[in-house]
C-alpha cells in the first residue's frame, strides 16, 4: 500500500522538487496537528489566509448552516443570493464611499484579472503601470504585472504595454501618463519581503493618477483584514484607491476574492459587450457566508486593535546577531538574515521544533512572520524562543 505522501508525489501535480511534505490531520486556532497529535504553530496563516486561526467555530457553524440551505445555484451575477448580498453590504459599509460595488471572484488572481479588464474598459486605454518586486498572482494577466522577470520569462508573450516603476521613486511617476489605463500596486508589498512605501510617495502617486485619469488599483489581497494593524492597509496612508483588490483572508478560510470600485466605474462591465467578466463559482454562497462570518468575528472580537502591540512584541523579542532587520507593519513581518542558505536552515529547524514559517517568493533571505491575528502574547514569546534557538543552532 503506498503511503499518502507517495500518492501525493505520484498523483498530485508538483510545482517544485522540494515540497514541505507536512501532513496534518486537523487544525484549530493557531495550531495544525499531525497524525500523532503533535501541534505545529502556524506562523504564516497558510500564507495570509487564516487571520482568525483555523476553524473558528463561528465560521464553521455559519458554513454548516449555509451548506444545509444551498451551495451553487447559478453563475455569478444572475440570482439574488443572500450570502453574496449580505457580504457585499457589510464590506461596503466598512469602505470609503467610492468603493460601493463588489465583484466577487474565485481567487486573488481572478480579482487582478477582473480589475485590469475593468480599468481598460472604463478608461478606453490599455497601458498599465506596475511595480518592481510586486506579486499579483500566477495567471497570465497577473504575471504580466509581476515585478520579477525570473518567474514570468517562460510565459512570454504576456500582456503588452506594461511599464515597471520602482516603489518610492518620485521621478518615475512621470511614466504615468494620459495613456495609462491603471497603476497597480500592493499597498504593502508582500512577496518582495514586506516593503512598506513612503506615505508622501503614496500621496504623490494618488495625485498623479488623478492628474492623468489613470485608475489606481490597490492590491490588498495579502494586506487587508487587520493584517497590518488597520482593517484595510490603505488606511495607513492618506489615499483611497479607485479599485480595491481583496482575497486570501476575505473568505475566512474558504476561496473567494473581490475587486471593488464605484458603481460608475463598475458599470463599464455591463455594455458593449455585456458580461464584461464572467465567472461560474465567483462569490460562491458558502464562501461568502464564511467571509461574512469571519469579518463579524474580526470586528466583534476587536482583533485589529491588538495587532500593533503584537507587532511591537515580535520586534522587541527578535533581536539576534544573525538578524539584519525585522521590517513590516502589524503581523505582516519579514525577518532578514544573511542569505537563503542560512534562512533555509533556520526555517527547517523552526519546523522541526513545531513552528511553521517560510520565505518570500521574491526575497529568499527573509523569513515570513504572519500568524493568525488571534495569536496571544505568550504564543508570540514561544514562537520567538523557537526562532532565536534556531538562529543559534544554524
Ligand atoms: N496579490 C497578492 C498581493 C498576493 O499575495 C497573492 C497571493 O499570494 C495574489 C495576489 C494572488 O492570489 P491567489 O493566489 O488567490 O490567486
Amino acid at each position: 500500500m503506498p503511503t499518502l505522501r507517495q500518492l501525493f508525489l505520484a498523483n498530485n501535480a508538483q510545482t517544485t522538487g522540494f515540497p514541505l511534505l507536512l501532513e496534518f490531520e486537523r487544525a484549530e486556532g493557531i495550531y495544525m496537528y499531525d497524525k500523532a497529535g503533535r501541534p505545529y504553530m502556524d506562523l504564516i496563516s497558510g500564507i495570509g489566509v487564516s487571520n482568525l486561526g483555523h476553524c473558528h467555530p463561528y465560521v464553521v457553524n455559519a458554513v454548516k448552516a449555509q451548506v444545509d440551505k444551498y451551495m451553487h445555484l447559478m453563475v455569478y451575477g444572475e440570482y439574488v443570493q443572500t450570502p453574496q448580498v449580505r457580504f457585499a453590504e457589510k464590506l461596503v459599509s466598512l469602505l470609503p464611499g467610492n468603493l460601493q460595488s463588489v465583484y466577487f471572484t474565485n481567487s486573488g488572481a481572478e480579482a487582478v484579472e477582473g480589475a485590469l479588464k475593468l480599468a481598460k474598459r472604463y478608461t478606453g486605454r490599455h497601458d498599465i503601470v506596475a511595480f518592481h518586486g510586486s506579486y499579483h498572482g500566477s495567471t497570465q494577466g497577473a504575471l504580466s504585472v509581476m515585478g520579477n522577470e525570473e518567474f514570468k520569462q517562460a510565459y512570454r508573450p504576456l500582456l503588452p504595454g506594461v511599464t515597471f516603476i520602482h516603489p518610492d521613486n518620485l521621478q518615475e511617476l512621470e511614466l504615468i501618463t494620459n495613456q495609462t489605463a491603471c497603476v497597480i500596486l500592493e499597498t504593502i508589498q508582500g512577496e518582495a519581503g514586506i516593503r512598506v512605501p513612503d506615505a508622501q510617495y503614496m500621496t504623490a502617486l494618488r495625485n498623479k493618477c488623478n492628474e492623468t485619469g489613470a485608475l489606481l488599483i490597490l492590491d490588498e489581497i495579502q494586506a487587508a483584514f487587520g493584517r497590518t494593524g488597520t482593517l484595510f492597509a490603505f488606511e495607513h496612508f492618506d489615499i483611497v484607491p479607485d479599485i480595491l483588490l481583496l482575497g486570501k483572508a476575505l473568505g475566512g478560510g474558504m476561496p473567494v476574492g473581490a475587486f471593488i470600485s464605484s458603481n460608475q466605474v463598475m458599470s463599464a462591465l455591463k455594455e458593449n459587450p455585456i458580461l464584461g467578466h464572467i465567472t461560474t463559482f465567483g462569490g460562491h454562497p458558502v464562501c461568502c457566508t464564511a467571509g461574512l462570518a469571519a469579518l463579524e468575528v474580526l470586528l466583534n472580537e476587536k482583533l485589529v486593535e491588538r495587532v500593533p502591540a503584537k507587532d511591537a512584541l515580535f520586534k522587541k523579542l527578535l533581536v539576534h546577531p544573525a538578524i539584519k532587520q525585522v521590517r513590516g507593519k502589524g503581523l505582516m513581518l519579514a525577518v532578514e538574515v544573511e542569505d537563503f542558505e542560512f534562512n533555509k536552515k533556520v526555517i527547517d529547524r523552526c519546523i522541526e521544533n513545531g513552528v511553521v514559517t517560510d520565505w518570500f517568493l521574491h526575497c529568499s533571505n527573509a523569513m515570513r512572520i504572519a500568524p493568525p491575528l488571534t495569536i496571544t502574547y505568550d504564543e508570540i514569546e514561544k514562537a520567538c524562543r523557537v526562532i532565536l534557538n534556531a538562529l543559534d543552532c544554524s
